[in-house]
């Protein structure tokens, strides 16, 4: 099959067959991983490896932690304004997206919010230039991708104070100034392993400063004093992350995710824009390298186009069911002979019908 989910996506199949390995025998200890104590020296390394290859792939020092957390992506929305928002302060925040939106739902619950930018008047098909982030505000939270939409902000907003992205489905797609950043949070189940655990990567001092008690499980400063372990943690999600991380490392890094990604989104796109029954959806210069949204020009034939696709073992191609149209996303273990069938798809769909 060709992959082209949003998430849980694509994974390298080195990494399927390692994790199926070891799902069986762990590091050849008689035990499956799914029957390891989050405790144990097995289990402490993995997770200890993992947060290491997080920081080093982000080139990050030690005033960063690492840590591996559940409830996802959306459980970031709440946390981050329970850490980091009092109820009498402001948070900036970009209007740019579906999963922006929820952010701001639910940050909204903690303190006020400013919206600093929004593309909701043309329904998120493009990354705004100008932004207002008053001085005093506490963080200005981004969605560096939007999964959905189809659009991805290529520079980094100015802004005077710390700064929050949700990097769920660009991480490590390619180099990137992390170290810009107060907070980064990223579900694993995009680009950086299975379902089940998010990513998130703090610079300490930004802790510690909101008035109100926070929940034990919720404080980031408990998950830091207990090394990801205040709980027990999703043992094997994390570990299917640490086999996609060392496959990034072996494989050159972000350098080489990098030049991947823009390998296949060029390929993409040049093909798209050759056509003349598919269009795409995001303004050309915020398209996401990750997820290229496009529309069929009749109803007709979009259910015709994703027939072809189904037909051709192609998955995943179907638009969001809160936007329609079409939708491939395009991670980094997707190999670029994958798009090149998709592409050649596209091009006889169209010869076919235009
Ligand atoms: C998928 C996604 C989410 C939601 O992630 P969950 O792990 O399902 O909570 C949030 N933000 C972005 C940008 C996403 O792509």
């Amino acid at each position: 099959m060709y992959n082209f989910n949003s998430g849980p996506a694509v994974l390298p199949a080195e990494v399927l067959q390692q994790a199926s390995e070891a799902v069986l025998n762990f590091n050849n200890i008689g035990l499956s991983v799914l029957e390891i104590g989050h405790r144990t020296d097995w289990f402490v390394n993995v997770l200890e490896e993992s947060k290491s290859l997080v920081k080093e792939l982000m080139h990050l020092d030690e005033s960063y932690e690492v840590l591996y957390l559940h409830g996802g992506a959306t459980t970031q929305f709440m946390q981050v304004p329970l850490n980091l928002l009092d109820e009498d302060e402001t948070a900036a925040y970009c209007d740019n997206g579906i999963w922006g939106s929820k952010a701001i739902k639910e940050a909204k619950l903690f303190g006020n919010v400013h919206i600093a930018c929004s593309s909701k008047d043309q329904n998120h098909t493009y990354i705004p230039k100008e932004l207002s982030v008053p001085q005093h505000a506490k963080y200005l939270h981004y969605t560096t991708n939007n999964t959905v939409e189809g659009t991805q902000w290529h520079f980094i907003p100015e802004a005077n104070v710390p700064l929050v992205a949700d990097m769920s489905s660009d991480i490590f797609s390619c180099e990137f100034p992390f170290s810009k950043f107060s907070l980064i949070y990223a579900g694993a189940q995009k680009n950086a392993g299975a379902a089940g655990v998010t990513i998130v990567v703090i610079k300490k001092g930004i802790l510690g400063k909101v008035k109100r008690t926070i929940p034990t499980i919720l404080d980031y400063r408990n998950h830091i004093d207990a090394k990801s372990l205040l709980n027990t943690p999703p043992v094997f999600a994390i570990f299917v992350s640490l086999l996609t991380l060392r496959w990034i490392k072996k494989e050159g890094g972000l350098k080489e995710m990098e030049k991947r990604t823009h390998q296949r989104a060029d390929l993409f796109y040049e093909t798209l824009d050759s056509l003349s029954v598919l269009e795409g959806k995001a303004d050309r210069q915020d398209r996401s390298l990750m997820n290229a949204t496009f529309l069929a020009k009749t109803p007709e034939l979009e259910k015709l186009f994703l027939e072809e696709c189904k037909q051709n073992g192609m998955v995943g191609v179907k638009g969001h069911r809160s936007v329609g149209g079409l939708r491939v996303s395009m991670y980094n273990a997707m190999p670029l002979s994958s798009v090149q069938a998709l592409c050649d798809l596209m091009k006889t769909f169209d010869e076919k019908y235009s």
